[in-house]
């Protein structure tokens, strides 16, 4: 009990320093060099979307009461999980932790854009009508609940130790709030970059108003996923200058960028086309007041070959 309350105290240090360092930094290079202009008001908009991380980090604490690293020690003392069971060297069984975590973060984020009902939580990340390193860190309530209550469950089966679990939250934390921030990165060095971590332009297509680029990009630390299952898309067709950020049925910025209009979000209006499998997830026009109105992208190939696609003419 006394190592799990060590654990659990010299954790929250590890993370508090690492959120509030990669967040600081992500933030101040925005601002020097954003990749694009924002549309709305920023201050009301971080306001909202830092109160809702407030607001989930009490609730979760609250509710769930037991961390992925926790459950893990847990699982260790108790001989529960695959990787408790195997005998390999630690080292192997760290690396194969992480891979086998993150993979299922990329699963249960397909799930989430995938299942109705939970897109309708889901759409609260994708609402925003910006993209910033803000972005990164909203998401509805419930859905961080789910994911927390998720994420235990993987670790109990899965068995990976304590330190694996602490480096994978560290590191998931660290790039969402990397590849969500608005900065630019030169084509070559992003072109590099993707082969290793999801950069902010391949997560910025999963951001568009355009169905088939929402259902894009799941990753949110390794891109290997998106290469690997078909899911990857190199650019958005109307470019990242563009291109719309948001969800075509919530334009105004006092429902998608105030925080009384986020958490209501799940329970307004209808799904719309964006649920994975919709008949309408085709190429059909996404009703926006923005001034772009590119509702529409031209079907492209997937896979890795596209990786070494050029960003084309209207893409920068
Ligand atoms: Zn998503
Ligand atoms: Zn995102």
């Amino acid at each position: 009990m006394n190592r799990l309350i060590e654990f659990a105290s010299s954790e929250a240090g590890v993370r508090l320093t690492a959120f509030f360092g990669v967040l600081a930094v992500m933030a101040c290079w925005e601002a020097v060099m954003p990749r694009r202009k924002w549309t709305v008001r920023k201050l009301p908009r971080w306001t909202s979307n830092l109160s809702l991380v407030v607001l989930n980090t009490v609730v979760v604490r609250w509710i769930v009461r037991l961390t992925p690293v926790a459950a893990a020690l847990w699982a260790h003392e108790r001989g529960w999980g695959v990787l408790n069971r195997a005998a390999w060297p630690e080292w192997v069984k760290i690396i194969v932790g992480i891979l086998a975590l993150d993979l299922a973060i990329y699963l249960q984020h397909v799930m989430f854009h995938a299942v109705p009902a939970l897109w309708r939580l889901h759409r609260v990340h994708h609402a925003d009508l910006d993209f910033d390193v803000t972005t990164g860190l909203r998401f509805h309530t419930i859905e961080i609940v789910l994911s927390m209550l998720i994420k235990i469950g993987v670790v109990f089966v899965l068995g990976p130790s304590a330190l694996a679990v602490l480096i994978f939250e560290v590191l998931l934390n660290a790039t969402s709030m990397f590849n969500h921030a608005n900065v630019a990165l030169p084509e070559t060095v992003d072109r590099l970059l993707r082969l290793v971590v999801v950069t902010p332009d391949m997560h910025r297509v999963h951001h568009s108003v355009v169905p088939r680029e929402t259902n894009s990009n799941f990753g949110f630390n390794l891109p290997w996923w998106d290469f690997l299952l078909g899911t990857y898309r190199a650019q958005p067709a109307a470019g990242h200058q563009g291109m719309t950020i948001g969800l075509g049925q919530f334009r105004d910025e006092r429902q998608a960028d105030r925080l009384p209009g986020m958490l209501a979000m799940p329970i307004l209006g209808t799904t719309g086309p964006y649920p994975l499998g919709s008949r309408e997830d085709e190429d059909i026009p996404i009703a926006t007041t923005a001034s772009s109105g590119r509702g529409t992208a031209p079907a492209q190939p997937r896979g890795i070959a596209r990786l070494f696609r050029p960003r084309g003419p209207g893409e920068e």
